[in-house]
């Protein structure tokens, strides 16, 4: 899996310059996006999922481009947004079920299958008969990576998912996160904390004000720093 980013500008209506000339390599494995609130990064994410459009540049998956196959690419994305909700008054069984449907899993018992394999990778098993909205705060994030890796796709994209976590539930998700990437996949984590890419990451940039100012390994990074 790879994705090449080229030359990637975004400039919102009111001429504010998001991303400025961003160019990228990501290769499997997990890569870390690290940035200062307002540096572009949900930006970016929400350009690589296809919500929003850039105003010029390119993006490559696998050799494919973004632009000309936008649905393709997006089957094969999970996401969790930053201000991720959910139905609160669906059981936390019944919205990953709902999840997997969206995802395209048709058959009940296949849905069944997967949602009870999700609900014991992030943990949530014993919880599964709760309501949503009465998870904690931990239990809803990890929903939401849940979600997120419904039906394996190649992509995953986490947007700051470890604001607000205390340090149990960090290291948590970390690990979910790690044990996700033996796979041949992509993960990409955005984060303004170092910590969450240092312990995982073997790839990262730093966007500030939309610009890249650094890419390579975190190692390298905090040699730097
Ligand atoms: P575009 O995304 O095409 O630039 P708009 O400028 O109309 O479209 O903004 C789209 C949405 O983003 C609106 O709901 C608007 O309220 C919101 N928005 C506008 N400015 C900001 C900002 N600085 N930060 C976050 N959201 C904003
Ligand atoms: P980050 O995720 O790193 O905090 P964002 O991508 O959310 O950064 O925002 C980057 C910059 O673009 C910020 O200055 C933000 O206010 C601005 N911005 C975000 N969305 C919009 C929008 N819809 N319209 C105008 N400006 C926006």
């Amino acid at each position: 899996m790879d994705i090449a980013i080229q030359n990637l500008n975004k400039v919102y209506k009111n001429k504010h310059q998001a991303l400025n000339n961003v160019s990228l390599t990501i290769n499997s494995g997990m890569f870390g996006l690290l940035g200062p609130n307002g540096a572009g990064k949900s930006t970016l994410m929400k350009i690589l999922v296809t919500l929003l459009e850039p105003t010029n540049g390119s993006i490559k998956v696998n050799g494919m481009e973004l632009a000309n196959n936008r649905q393709q690419v997006r089957a094969m994305m999970g996401y969790l947004p930053q201000d991720f909700r959910f139905f609160a008054k669906l059981k936390t069984y019944e919205f990953l079920d709902y999840a997997a449907s969206l995802a395209g899993i048709s058959s009940r018992r296949q849905r069944r299958n997967e949602v009870e394999r999700l609900l014991e990778d992030v943990g949530l098993f014993e919880v599964r008969n709760r309501y949503a909205g009465k998870l904690s705060g931990g239990m809803k994030r990890r929903l939401g990576i849940a979600q997120a890796i419904v039906g394996d796709p190649k992509i995953v994209i986490v947007d700051e998912p470890t604001t607000g976590l205390d340090p149990e539930e960090r290291i948590r998700f970390r690990n979910i996160l790690a044990d996700l990437s033996q796979k041949d996949v992509i993960i990409i984590l955005s984060t303004h904390i170092v910590g969450d890419i240092s312990s995982t990451c073997n790839q990262m940039a730093l966007l500030n004000e939309g610009q890249i100012q650094f890419t390579g390994s975190p190692n390298d990074f905090l040699k730097l720093s």
